[in-house]
């Protein structure tokens, strides 16, 4: 049997060197953004990171198909050149040399269909939050048939054990840890693992909420009215980025909410495949607002679902019927 030792170690080790690499691009804030066709920000350092994984997962699985959230156009276009320099800069210290070298590896991140096997990476997951010098996530899966079965998520922004900075990772079956992004010596993060858990919470008007910080990704009035219909009485927490599954799972909130803005807008596969695994492990439950899971066999975005409700578990489905009281 293929227990993905060397998957999950590949992951482990590509996502916590990104996660330093663009944390130094956060902290000088150097370089802006672009905005990319969907008007939506694009740094130097969601090509970074999605350069440095890329490359590190085709030297390792050179067959997998990577589908990561960044694109070349945007990248290639004459208004990046200042752009391109930046992230040749940044990269030559990791062996990147040339420009052709860096594109070829944001190139392998454009897949569009899972098959068997894929990876999919959303490099910097909450780039607003990375702008703002909030919360971001680098956010890795496999998926495998569809279904992910590892998932890693570094996060910059939240704190382990007293320190800036976490490292969580799941793999299907065997549970989810975190251990601090620095670590001690240059060792393997899973000798400093300590295993995660969602809340135990069974008190209702206890529960805790997390949602986007960014009003346009999740409808925060809905979820306001469904809090006081539930009688919730904590303040939503509002940030950015796959941290909030994090969150849920280390079981500093209850309840994650991604209540759709739009009746168009698809979730995208690489913003929920780590997350969903690691609350799963954690002890979890994730649905779509019709109670249905979600489905990542269906190109880049979970088209066969509507918003994304995460839990602790116990109340889940009352959770779901006080939401679509709300949103009817
Ligand atoms: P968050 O940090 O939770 O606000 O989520 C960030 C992600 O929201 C980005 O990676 C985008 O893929 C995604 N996004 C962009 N527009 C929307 C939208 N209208 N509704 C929901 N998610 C969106
Ligand atoms: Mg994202």
């Amino acid at each position: 049997m293929n227990d993905l030792a060397r998957e999950l170690e590949t992951a482990l080790r590509a996502v916590r060197s990104a996660s330093v690499a663009t944390r130094a691009v956060q902290a000088s804030l150097q370089g802006s953004a672009l905005e990319k066709s969907d008007r939506s920000p694009v740094t130097v350092a969601d090509y970074a990171a999605q350069a440095l994984i890329c490359r590190a997962l085709g030297a390792a699985f050179a067959a997998d198909p990577i589908i990561a959230e960044e694109d070349m156009d945007t990248l290639r276009a004459p208004e990046a050149e200042a752009l391109r320099a930046q992230l040749l800069t940044l990269l030559q210290p990791f062996g990147l040399a040339t420009i052709d070298a860096v594109l070829e590896a944001v190139g392998r991140g454009a897949a569009n269909t899972a098959g068997e096997r894929a990876w999919t990476l959303d490099p910097i997951d909450g780039t607003k939050g990375f702008l703002r010098g909030d919360h971001y996530a680098i956010a890795l899966a496999l998926l495998i048939d569809g279904r992910p079965e590892i998932g890693v998520l570094g996060c910059p922004g939240l704190d382990c054990d007293g320190r800036r900075g976490t490292l969580l990772w799941a793999r299907r079956g065997q549970g989810a840890f975190h251990a601090p992004l620095d670590l001690d010596g240059d060792g393997d993060p899973r000798a400093q693992a300590r295993p995660v858990q969602v809340s135990a919470q069974l008190e209702p008007a206890a529960l805790r909420l997390c949602e986007s910080f960014e009003s346009g990704h999740s409808a925060h009035g809905q979820s306001a009215q469904m809090q006081a219909q539930w009688g919730m009485t904590a303040a939503p927490v509002r940030m950015d980025s796959q941290a909030k599954y994090g969150v849920l799972a280390r079981g500093e909130a209850e309840v994650y909410a991604r209540l759709p803005t739009r009746a168009d807008y698809r979730e995208k596969i690489w913003d929920h495949a780590a997350g969903v695994l690691l609350v799963e492990e954690a002890g979890g439950r994730v649905s779509d607002l019709d109670g249905r899971p979600l489905d990542f066999s269906a190109g880049r975005t979970l088209r066969h679902n509507r918003g994304v409700l995460a839990s602790h578990g116990p109340h889940h489905e009352q959770l779901l019927a006080a939401l679509g009281r709300v949103i009817s």
